[in-house]
C-alpha cells in the first residue's frame, strides 16, 4: 500500500443507496447488504457501519475471517456467512455473538453437532446453479443430520440465481425460483422443518422481483450504486421504474508523477507498442497492474482537469503513460481520477470493465490499496 494511489468512498452515496433499498422492500424484510470482498472494494468495516447507520439490519460477508473483522470493527448486527467455514474454525465461529453460516455439508452438521454450542445455520438449497447446496434426498439426509443435535437450529433456507442479471429473459430464474418453493415444502412434509428466514435474493432479484424477497434480502452490488448488469437495468425501467436512484460510491485516484514532452514517432513504454505521433506532451502516473490498472484495458482514459487523456504504451506493473498535449497546464502532483468523476466527465465503473473486458463487479473487488471515506 502506498499514498501514490487510493479509493475515496462516498459514505453518503452508500447510505443514500440503502436508504432506497429499505423504501423498496419494506420495514419488515430482513435487509442483509453484502459486504463480501471488501465490501466490492469499498472497505468491509466503512461500508459496513455507513449501512448499518442507513438502516441494514445484518451484513452478509463469504468467510468467518470477514465476520470477525466487523466485530473487530465495532459492528455489532447479525453477521450471515456465504462462503466455506473450515471444520478447524466452526469452533471459533460458535464463540461468536449473532453468526450464522451456511451450510452445505454432512460433515459442518457434525462438527457442530459435537461443539454442543447453541448455533443458527441456514441451509444452501440446490435449485439450478449447481454450485453451494443440495436438493431432495441429500437435501433431507441433511436436514435428518441437523434433526440429531438439539444444539443447531435450522433458522433459515437459501438459494442463488445462475441466470438473472445476464439476461432480461428470467424464465430460468423463475424455474428456480419454483424449484426452491418445492424443495422448501418437501422438507415440511418430509422432516417437519419449516424456516424461519427464507431468502433468495441478490440485486438483480431484489430489484426486479418482489416473490424473491420472502423474509430476507441479500443485495450486493446494488448497495454500491452499481447496476447488475445493463440488462437488469433495462428490465427494471421496463418494468415502470421511473429513477436511476443508485449513486456509485466509488473513486479511484491518483497524482502525476513527471510532466514531459517528447518529439513525434517516439516509441512509448515496453515493447515499443505505441509511437508517438506528433509532438506529444506525456504525464507519467504512479499506477500500474500491481494495484490493479489491469494491464489488458485497451483504449484506456483517466481525467485530468476534468479532461481525458488517453492511456499509451504498455500498462507497466508501478506506472502509466498518458497523453496530456491537449489539456493546459497539467502539473506534478495534479491528481489524476482513475475511476470517477472529474469537473463534467466520468470514467464509470462499467467502462472502466469495459476496456478490460470484464464486468464491473471484478473492477471494484480486484482494486485494492488506500481507501478514503469522505
Ligand atoms: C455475492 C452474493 C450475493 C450478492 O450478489 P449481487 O449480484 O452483488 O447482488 C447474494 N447472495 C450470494 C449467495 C452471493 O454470493
Amino acid at each position: 500500500m502506498n499514498n501514490l494511489v487510493w479509493k475515496e468512498i462516498s459514505a453518503e452515496a452508500l447510505r443514500a443507496n440503502m436508504g432506497a433499498l429499505r423504501k423498496m422492500i419494506g420495514s419488515e424484510r430482513i435487509l442483509c447488504p453484502c459486504v463480501k470482498s471488501d465490501a466490492y472494494g469499498h472497505g468491509l468495516v466503512e461500508a459496513g457501519r455507513c449501512f448499518v447507520e442507513a438502516g441494514a439490519d445484518w451484513l452478509s460477508v463469504n468467510s468467518l475471517d470477514e465476520a470477525k473483522r466487523l466485530r473487530e470493527g465495532g459492528i455489532e448486527v447479525p453477521v450471515y456467512i456465504m462462503g466455506y467455514v473450515l471444520l478447524e474454525e466452526l469452533a471459533e465461529l460458535v464463540e461468536m455473538k449473532d453468526v450464522r453460516v451456511i451450510v452445505y455439508n454432512r460433515e459442518t452438521v457434525e462438527v457442530l453437532g459435537k461443539l454442543g454450542k447453541e448455533v443458527k445455520i441456514h441451509l444452501k438449497l440446490e435449485t439450478g446453479n449447481n454450485r453451494q447446496g443440495l436438493a431432495d434426498d441429500k437435501l433431507v439426509e441433511l436436514v435428518e443430520a441437523v434433526k440429531q443435535y438439539r444444539n443447531i437450529e435450522i433458522e433459515g433456507m437459501a438459494t442463488h440465481f445462475a441466470n438473472i442479471e445476464d439476461t432480461t429473459d428470467h424464465s430460468y430464474a423463475e424455474e428456480q425460483l419454483q424449484e426452491f418453493r418445492r424443495l422448501i415444502a418437501l422438507i415440511e412434509d418430509r422432516c417437519g422443518v419449516v424456516p424461519k428466514i427464507r431468502h433468495c435474493a441478490n440485486s438483480a432479484a431484489t430489484l426486479l422481483f418482489d416473490e424473491t424477497r420472502f423474509e430476507m434480502v441479500r443485495p450486493g452490488i446494488i448497495s454500491y450504486g452499481l447496476w447488475p448488469s445493463k440488462e437488469t437495468y433495462a428490465s427494471y425501467l421496463a418494468s415502470g421504474a421511473k429513477e436511476f436512484w443508485a449513486r456509485p460510491a466509488f473513486s479511484w485516484k491518483t497524482r502525476v508523477a513527471q510532466v514531459k514532452d517528447v518529439p513525434a514517432a517516439q516509441f512509448v513504454g515496453y515493447g515499443c507498442t505505441y509511437r508517438t505521433s506528433r509532438k506529444t506532451t506525456l504525464a507519467i502516473l504512479p499506477v500500474g497492474y500491481y494495484d490493479g490498472y489491469d494491464r489488458g484495458v485497451k483504449g484506456a482514459h483517466v481525467l485530468i482537469h476534468g479532461k481525458r487523456a488517453a492511456v499509451v504504451g504498455r500498462i507497466c506493473m508501478n506506472m502509466i503513460m498518458v497523453d496530456v498535449t491537449d489539456i493546459e497546464g497539467v502539473a506534478v502532483e495534479d491528481e489524476v481520477v482513475l475511476i470517477g468523476q472529474s469537473g463534467g466527465e466520468l470514467i464509470s465503473v462499467e467502462e472502466f470493465a469495459g476496456w478490460a473486458g470484464t464486468i464491473n463487479y471484478e473492477v471494484t473487488t480486484r482494486i485494492g490499496g488506500k481507501l478514503v471515506v469522505k
